[in-house]
């Protein structure tokens, strides 16, 4: 079953609003079990309107767009499809009583434009819209269905979940589309991909692997596409036990897990803590441990030791091996987890010393290298990584090198 998106708003073209209500829209329709074709931004021009609306190949079954419906002179898209569906646009009560109690219970009065947001096309049918203001619409025209939803990405998220995607499933008898992710770290793309080369050749038909690599972490995507969703569940899993025999020591968790939620899970299990000192992650370790709901049961706090002076006289790092090695060492690392660990009393610490770039390298330390320690009773240990020139992403993979480096530290006996 074909399926567009179609997403309407100026704003989606010159780049002001990310256009991420379409990669919901793109989820939520391919676990129902729909193959997204095409998805197309158009402007509030009654012209793109109608000009999209008649290209629509004739083989699509499903129209899914958003924007447009709000009560403003900019937005169109309702008057525009009285012409597509050859309609004209009437009050609907129920709206109109919802628009109603919605101003009275903020204490505004109703203007024209909030009767306005009441009138829909004559032959639609109203999918309600318990965010907002703005109602969803429902067309059948030919073989396929249209449905409009409003811009605002909380009132579409909820419409889509609540109503569209029940109204879908009764209507198109669709194909169950399951997904499960297996999050891994520690070995490149293309590596894992050697790894894994034969248990993705001997994949059951019905079945296919992703790899979506992000800053390290590599997220393997299983893909189960057929009607029977009981048999896709088992086939599935049997796949993931698979892959857990294959590469054990690569997987860290399951389905979107962060390293950050499962090294907090570890340690809330445990009732252990944890401490950093950052230099070149400038403390984005500690921001993705505390974007942890729960993780002050077992975080502590951080030292940003971004200058020498604050290594030495808040970490206890020695200036000799500052002078002798230099920040970037593996004898500083060592030093700055130990002392932090020192200083906030903790059972594990987590530091790292590194050139971010894009400038400040040398022929011996060029731009990206990175050291991570980790210190605990069981002992310090250290890893060294070279990335490349991308400040950003140094940052994000040597924070992910951390916390995996520490999970591995957790889980050691
Ligand atoms: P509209 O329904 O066109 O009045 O849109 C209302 C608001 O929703 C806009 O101001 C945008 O901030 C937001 N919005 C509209 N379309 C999208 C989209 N495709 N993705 C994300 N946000 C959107
Ligand atoms: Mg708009």
């Amino acid at each position: 079953m074909k399926a567009w998106i179609i997403t309407i708003g100026d704003e989606l073209l010159i780049g002001q609003t990310v256009d991420t209500n379409s990669a919901f829209i793109g989820a939520e329709l391919s676990k129902a079990g729909f193959d997204i074709e095409r998805k197309i931004s158009i402007h509030d021009r009654r012209d793109d309107i109608l000009q999209t609306f008649r290209g629509i190949n004739p083989d699509v079954q499903l129209l899914i767009c958003t924007g447009g419906l709000g009560p403003t002179s900019d937005d169109i898209t309702k008057q525009t499809l009285c012409e597509v569906f050859d309609t004209r646009l009437v009050p609907d009560r129920e709206v109109l009583t919802r628009v109603e109690e919605m101003m009275s219970r903020r204490g505004f009065p109703m203007n024209e434009n909030n009767r306005l947001q009441a009138m829909v096309p004559e032959n639609c049918r109203v999918i309600p819209n318990e965010m907002g203001t703005a109602p969803g619409m429902l067309f059948e025209k030919d073989a396929a269905m249209f449905i409009f939803m409003p811009g605002v990405p909380f009132e579409m998220k909820h419409m889509m979940t609540e109503h569209v995607i029940p109204i879908l499933k009764e209507r198109f008898n669709t194909q169950s589309i399951i997904h499960k992710n297996i999050m891994t770290y520690g070995a490149p793309e293309a590596l894992l991909a050697e790894m894994l080369s034969a248990f993705e050749s001997a994949l059951p038909e019905e079945l296919s692997l992703a790899y979506l690599p992000s800053s390290g972490v590599i997220k393997l995507r299983l893909t189960a596409s057929g009607k029977d969703r009981g048999m896709l569940e088992k086939i599935i899993g049997e796949q993931v036990a698979k892959l857990y025999q294959k590469i054990p020591d690569l997987i860290y968790g399951e389905d979107e897990k962060p390293l950050e939620k499962v090294v907090g899970e570890l340690l809330a299990e445990r009732k252990q803590t944890l401490s950093t000192a950052e230099s070149c992650t400038g403390g984005k370790i500690a921001q993705m441990l505390t974007s942890v709901v729960g993780s002050s049961a077992y975080f502590m706090g951080s030292v940003v030791a971004y200058d020498n002076s604050v290594k030495r006289k808040l970490l206890g790092v020695p200036g000799e091996l500052l002078d002798k090695h230099g920040a970037v060492s593996e004898e500083v690392v060592t030093a700055m987890a130990e002392g932090v660990r020192r200083v906030t009393g903790t059972d594990y610490s987590v530091a790292t010393s590194g050139i971010a770039g894009p400038d400040g390298g040398s022929p011996s330390k060029p731009v990206g290298t990175v050291w991570i320690a980790v210190s605990s009773d069981k002992g310090t240990v250290t890893e060294k990584y070279v990335y490349g020139s991308d400040r950003h992403q140094n940052i994000l993979r040597s924070s992910n090198a951390a916390l995996n480096l520490l999970r591995l530290q957790i889980i050691r006996k």
